[in-house]
């Protein structure tokens, strides 16, 4: 349910600050770029108040009035109605306009990009439908029947209701163009993520590694020159993480609180002795990955080569219900990250808190 406004939020409005989080919030349910919550209403937001009134008011006025016609219109598009659909949608469907706006409402909750919501199926819905089925039917049809299976994807996401991944990635902060590209496509979808960086490289690049923690992602120990500590001796472990974490601390301001062991040598159960002994002396837990997305294998990335496998890891672990993910700091994969988040919301996961 949504809650109504005390009063109008927009141009000359009375933007009291509960109100105005309230349509931020909902606009951002709306809109592929997410505009910044806040207390007051900024032009940022008198513009998307403008540019949703200009597709049923001649004159917008940047403002919402308290059960006006764009508060309206507003919740009409946000709110889905967890109903059944009494006909079915899509290609050659019955395409009932009330079941049509449930189905686009269903789209919207796992789509970063919306579809612009209507009584009519369009070619850009049955496209979405096709997209939705290549996961799960050789031949997809474009449509959703009563009951069917596609009905049942879309209400209760392949993953399985509740479940979530972390996405990590590894060997950063260089090379900082791709880091930059994958900081920016995780703020675009409003995702934050975990990044094991390596020492050396933190010392070369500083300032990114702060930028990182600056977005609100966590920085966590990688080592510092990426060896196999698995084969190193307790104080060569020690060296290696411990230069880390200064490194780290130096650069951003943060204490890692885990690590990651290159190549996952030493960090999957029954634990390297030294690695370990080291570990809890310096207060990380080690953490390994659950799904390998192997996106430094030719041709790098996380593109349609990739799904297959990946989806196969997801597969395997159907019990788990959150799973981290683990990625590089890699051209290719800031290149495939936006569509592979996109398929990971088709898959029906959210995206865990570091
Ligand atoms: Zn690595």
């Amino acid at each position: 349910m949504i809650r109504s406004l005390t009063g109008s939020v927009g141009e000359n409005g009375k933007n009291r600050p509960d109100d105005v989080r309230a349509v931020y919030a909902l606009f951002n349910r709306l809109l592929s770029v997410q505009l910044e919550v806040r207390d007051i209403c900024s032009t940022e937001l008198i513009r998307a108040i403008r540019e949703f009134q200009q597709d049923f008011m001649s004159r917008p006025d940047g403002r919402i009035d308290v059960d006006g016609r764009t508060w309206k219109k507003l919740t009409a598009a946000v709110e889905v109605p967890e109903t059944e659909i009494s006909g079915s949608v899509g290609q050659g469907g019955q395409n009932r306009s009330r079941d049509v706006r449930i189905i686009y409402g269903l789209f919207n909750k796992i789509l970063s990009r919306p579809l612009k919501v209507s009584d009519q199926c369009t070619d850009e819905l049955i496209q979405a439908i096709r997209d939705l089925q290549k996961g799960f039917l050789s031949r997809p049809d474009g449509r959703v029947d009563v009951g069917g299976r596609t009905w049942k994807r879309l209400t209760t996401p392949a993953g399985g209701t509740g479940k979530s991944v972390l996405l990590s990635f590894d060997d950063g902060p260089a090379p900082t163009g791709p880091l930059h590209s994958i900081l920016d496509t995780l703020d675009h979808h409003g995702i934050k993520a975990e990044f094991y960086v390596l020492g050396q490289e933190v010392d070369s690049h500083p300032a990114v590694v702060k930028e990182i923690a600056k977005r609100g992602h966590a920085v966590q120990n990688h080592s510092y020159t990426h060896p196999n500590l698995a084969k190193g001796s307790r104080s060569f472990v020690r060296k290696e993480l411990e230069k880390t974490q200064q490194s780290i601390k130096k650069a951003a301001g943060v204490t890692p609180t885990k690590i990651r062991p290159p190549y996952g040598a030493g960090g999957w159960s029954p634990y390297d002795r030294e690695l370990a002994a080291v570990a809890k002396e310096l207060s990380l837990s080690i953490q390994n990955w659950d799904i390998d997305t192997e996106d430094w294998k030719s041709p790098q990335g996380v593109g349609p080569s990739k799904q297959a496998m990946i989806a196969r890891q997801f597969a395997r672990r159907q019990n788990q219900v959150e799973l981290n993910v683990l990625m590089h700091v890699l051209q290719g994969t800031a290149d495939d990250l936006g569509d592979f988040i996109e398929q990971l919301k088709q898959w029906g996961f959210s995206f865990a808190q570091p």
